[in-house]
């Protein structure tokens, strides 16, 4: 593409909310084949609410929705405000924590009351050493429904379930079909349950899940679609993005996600909304092709 065409292009992007850092991320974006999606926060609004609480046998919904809602107070995570949310929203007081620690892709810990306490999937329960046998059942069948559903343990017992759920994006949808129409293949990248993931991807009409990544691996993940040949977008929100966003051939961030993602980002999506994804590349294919 000539500077001329170059410098429309992203003038043009601009005016529908697509801010492309600099030349070389125009025409990278040109080339896309791939576009890896984060789920919470990217494909799904990033405001859970609580939606379930499921309390082990000997214990109650409330005592269970307080512990995890004490546990999650000092959490950054979306998951935690849903929690705490749903706990203030049943009038109930959140205990006094201390020793919190975050688990970053598993959970958190505190102290409550004496006792150690945990909130967070299955393979930290397994590291705590928490059977979750009893209530597995009920934890695939929320995940089943793409409800993020969550184990409660304390002092190496298990005391509960509780669920949160995400609405996805209204123009999700639509952004991914655009997608496949202009040939690009779709792939949903996330921490959480994989049948949480494939409930949430078949509603989409994605093409490919990679579930419960732990942050540290989302960007091993790019340059292994990298290593495919293929040329790999990663459309991102959270902190945990980051790396995955720099590894990629182009990074965009949600206009409204983390600072760390912006700032990683080759192109910055102001709307907040995936199908932005769809009008970057329609747009800088036009400006590859000298077009505008
Ligand atoms: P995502 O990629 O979807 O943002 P994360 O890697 O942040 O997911 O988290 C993966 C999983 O770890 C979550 O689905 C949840 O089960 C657990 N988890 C992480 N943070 C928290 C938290 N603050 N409270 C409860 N559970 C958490
Ligand atoms: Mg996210």
């Amino acid at each position: 593409a000539t500077p001329t065409a170059i410098t429309v292009g992203v003038g043009r992007a601009a005016k529908i909310g697509v801010l492309f850092k600099n030349a070389s991320a125009l025409e990278a974006t040109a080339g896309l084949q791939t576009v890896v999606f984060d789920k919470t926060g990217t494909l799904t609004e990033g405001r859970p609410t609580l939606t379930a609480v499921v309390p082990a046998e000997g214990h109650l919904e409330n005592e269970v929705l307080q512990l995890a809602a004490s546990v999650d107070q000092s959490s950054q995570h979306p998951l935690a405000a849903a929690i705490v949310q749903g706990a203030k929203d049943r009038g109930l007081k959140l205990a006094e924590i201390s020793d919190f620690d975050s688990l970053p892709g598993e959970g958190v810990q505190a102290n409550i009351e004496g006792r150690r306490v945990q909130l967070g999937n299955a393979r930290l329960m397994t590291r705590m050493g928490i059977e979750v046998g009893p209530l597995a059942a009920e934890v695939e069948r929320l995940a089943k429904d793409g409800q993020t559903a969550m184990y409660l343990g304390g002092n190496g017992q298990l005391l509960g379930v509780v669920a949160v759920s995400d609405r996805i994006r209204t123009s999700a949808v639509q952004a991914i079909q655009t997608l496949h129409a202009m040939n690009v293949q779709t792939v949903m990248l996330t921490g959480d349950n994989a049948h949480t993931a494939d409930a949430v991807a078949r509603q989409l009409g994605i093409d490919t899940v990679i579930a419960e990544v732990r942050p540290e691996d989302k960007a091993r993940n790019i340059s292994e679609l990298q290593g495919q040949g293929r040329k790999v977008g990663m459309v991102g929100d959270g902190v945990n993005d980051a790396p995955a966003l720099a590894q990629a051939d182009v990074g965009l961030a949600i206009g409204a996600g983390t600072d760390v993602a912006v700032e990683t980002a080759d192109v910055v999506l102001m709307n907040s909304d995936p199908a932005s994804v769809a009008q970057a590349i329609t747009l800088a294919r036009k400006v590859r092709g000298k077009i505008v």
